[in-house]
C-alpha cells in the first residue's frame, strides 16, 4: 500500500502542525517519522537534555498514536543514508515536511528532495515554525531588513493584511495513520541516556503582566516557551495569537525571534564571523583562566556569577542575566563572543543558533541593530536595578555575602576603559 511520510523534526506535536494535516489530506495513510540525526548528535554529550526532552515528547506523540493503531518511525543515523533504506522498504506517495532556516537544515532537506526525486517521490515543505519566512518581510527594494524597529512594522503590517497567518489547522476528519505498530526504542537503544535536567512547562498565564515583571530574575515570569517554540511541542500560531490579545512587550519579543531567524537566513555568514566586518581586528584576550571562572561562575560579580551557576545546573538562564553575562564575557574580559556562543549553545535547553548568534553578538556590539561598542553594562548596578534584594543571586549564590565568595576578578572601571580603548583601536583600523 502506498504511503505518504510525515518526518518530525522541530515540530514535534500533533496538533495545529501545517505540515502533518497536509500528509493527513493526501488521501494516503501517514506513517511519521523520526530520525536521530548523527550528524547533530554525534557532537553531543550521552546525557544530553535537549534529547531527553525531545524523547520524552516523541514518547508521548506514539502513545497518542497507539490509540489509533499507529506509532512513530524511530531510525538513528544520518537522514540520507536512511532515506535511501526507506525508499527500499515503503512504497512512499509523497514526503511531508516544515521548513527549517538553519544552513545545516536547508542543505539536508535540498539532498533529501533531491534523492526522493530520483524514485519519483515529491518532498512537500510547509511553514510551520514562523509566521513570516525567508523573504515575506523585506524592504521595499527587496533586500533583508537588518535593523528590528522597521522589520517589526513591516511584520505587524503584513499580520494585519494576512488574517490566514494564525489560521489554526484543524486535522480532516477522514484523515488516517498508518496502522503499524513500529517498536518505539528504549532511550539506550538511541545511544544516549535519561538527563537530570529538564525544561519547565511553559506558562502562559505570565503573558498578561509580562511587561512589569521580565527584567526581574527572582520574580520569574517569564513564559519559558524558548525549548517548546524550539521544538515545536507549541503551535507558533497559538502563542501569537495569545500575545495579540493580551501584551505587546511580549508579541515584540516573539518578533525578535523571527528577525534572527530571517538575519541567520540571509546572512549565514553571521555563524563564523561578524556580522559588521568592521569589527573584524578587535584585539580579543582570549585568555584560557579568565573563561573557565567566568563558565563555572567564579567571577565575583555575583548577577554573572548567578547567571552562569543557573545555566549550569538548569540549562536555563534568564533573559536580562543572559545579556549581563554575555556583555561581561565580551567586554570586561575581552574574549571573543563566539567562546561565549559556543558555551551556551552547549548547555542552553533552548539553545536556537539564529537566536544565539543574534543575541551575543548583539552582546558585542558585532551584530546587527546590536548595543553600541561603548555601553558596558555595570553588573553590579544591573544588580541594584533589577534585584534589588539579592534573591536572584541566593538562589543560585549559597555562599554569597561569606568569604567563600571569590573577590571581583577584575575591577568594573578598568575593565569598562579597555575594553572602549580595544573596540575603538579595532574598529578604527578598518574604517
Ligand atoms: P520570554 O521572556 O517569556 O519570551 C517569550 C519568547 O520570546 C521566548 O521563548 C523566545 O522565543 C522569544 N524571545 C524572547 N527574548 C528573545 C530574544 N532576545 N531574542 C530572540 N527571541 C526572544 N533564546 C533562544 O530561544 N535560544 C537561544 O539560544 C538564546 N540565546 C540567547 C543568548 C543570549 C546572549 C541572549 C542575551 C539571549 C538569548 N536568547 C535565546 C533569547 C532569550 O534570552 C530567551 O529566548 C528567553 O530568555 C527564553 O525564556 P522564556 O521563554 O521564558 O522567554
Amino acid at each position: 500500500m502506498k504511503t505518504s511520510i510525515f518526518w518530525f523534526r522541530r515540530d514535534l506535536r500533533l496538533n495545529d502542525n501545517r505540515a502533518l494535516n497536509e500528509a493527513l489530506k493526501s488521501g494516503m495513510p501517514v506513517m511519521p517519522l523520526f530520525i536521530f540525526d548523527t550528524n547533530i548528535t554525534d557532537e553531543l554529550a550521552v546525557d544530553d537534555p535537549r534529547i531527553s526532552f525531545i524523547y520524552e515528547n516523541l514518547s508521548s506523540i506514539n502513545k497518542d498514536l497507539r490509540k489509533s493503531g499507529s506509532s512513530v518511525l524511530i531510525r538513528t543515523g544520518d537522514p540520507l543514508k536512511i532515506w535511501k533504506e526507506l525508499i527500499k522498504s515503503y512504497h512512499i506517495h509523497a514526503v511531508f515536511v516544515n521548513k527549517d532556516y538553519e544552513p545545516y537544515a536547508i542543505k539536508r532537506d535540498n539532498e533529501a528532495e533531491a534523492l526522493l526525486k530520483v524514485s519519483g517521490i515529491p518532498l512537500f515543505r510547509f511553514t510551520d515554525q514562523v509566521i513570516f519566512e525567508k523573504n515575506e518581510i523585506v524592504k521595499s527594494d527587496g533586500k533583508p531588513y537588518t535593523v528590528f524597529t522597521p522589520y517589526r512594522n513591516k511584520w505587524l503590517q503584513k499580520l494585519k493584511d494576512n488574517h490566514n497567518a494564525l489560521t489554526v489547522e484543524k486535522t480532516p476528519v477522514d484523515s488516517f495513520f498508518l496502522r503499524k505498530n513500529h517498536v518505539f526504542p528504549s532511550i539506550d537503544k538511541t545511544g544516549f541516556r535519561k538527563s537530570m535536567i529538564r525544561a519547565r512547562p511553559f506558562d502562559l498565564s505570565v503573558i498578561k503582566e509580562y511587561h512589569k515583571y521580565r527584567d526581574l530574575p527572582a520574580s520569574d515570569r517569564t513564559s519559558y516557551l524558548s525549548p517548546h517554540l524550539r521544538f515545536g511541542t507549541v503551535s507558533i500560531r497559538k502563542i501569537v495569537k495569545k500575545a495579540i490579545d493580551e501584551n505587546m512587550v511580549f508579541l515584540n519579543e516573539l518578533i525578535w525571534r523571527e528577525f534572527f531567524m530571517q538575519i541567520l537566513f540571509h546572512f549565514p555568514g553571521v555563524v563564523a564571523d561578524n556580522f559588521k566586518p568592521a569589527y573584524d581586528d578587535i584585539k580579543w584576550l582570549n585568555n584560557d583562566k579568565d573563561f573557565d571562572r567566568w563558565s563555572r561562575g567564579e567571577t565575583g560579580y555575583p548577577m554573572v556569577d548567578a547567571g552562569m551557576r543557573q545555566l549550569n545546573q538548569t540549562g536555563y538562564m534568564h533573559n536580562r542575566v543572559r545579556m549581563i553575562t554575555a556583555g561581561f564575557l565580551c567586554k570586561h574580559l575581552l574574549t571573543d563572543w563566539r567562546r561565549g556562543e559556543a558555551y551556551f549553545a552547549q548547555r542552553l535547553l533552548d539553545y536556537e543558533l539564529s537566536s544565539n548568534n543574534g543575541n551575543w553578538q548583539w552582546a558585542a556590539g558585532t551584530g546587527c541593530d546590536a548595543a553600541p561598542y561603548f555601553r558596558v553594562f555595570n553588573p553590579d548596578t544591573q544588580q541594584k536595578k533589577f534585584d534589588p534584594r539579592s534573591e536572584y543571586i541566593l538562589e543560585w549564590i549559597p555562599e554569597f555575602g561569606k568569604k567563600s565568595y571569590p573577590d571581583k576578578m577584575i575591577d568594573h572601571n578598568f575593565a569598562r576603559q579597555r575594553a572602549i580603548e580595544t573596540y575603538q583601536k579595532g574598529i578604527k583600523r578598518k574604517s
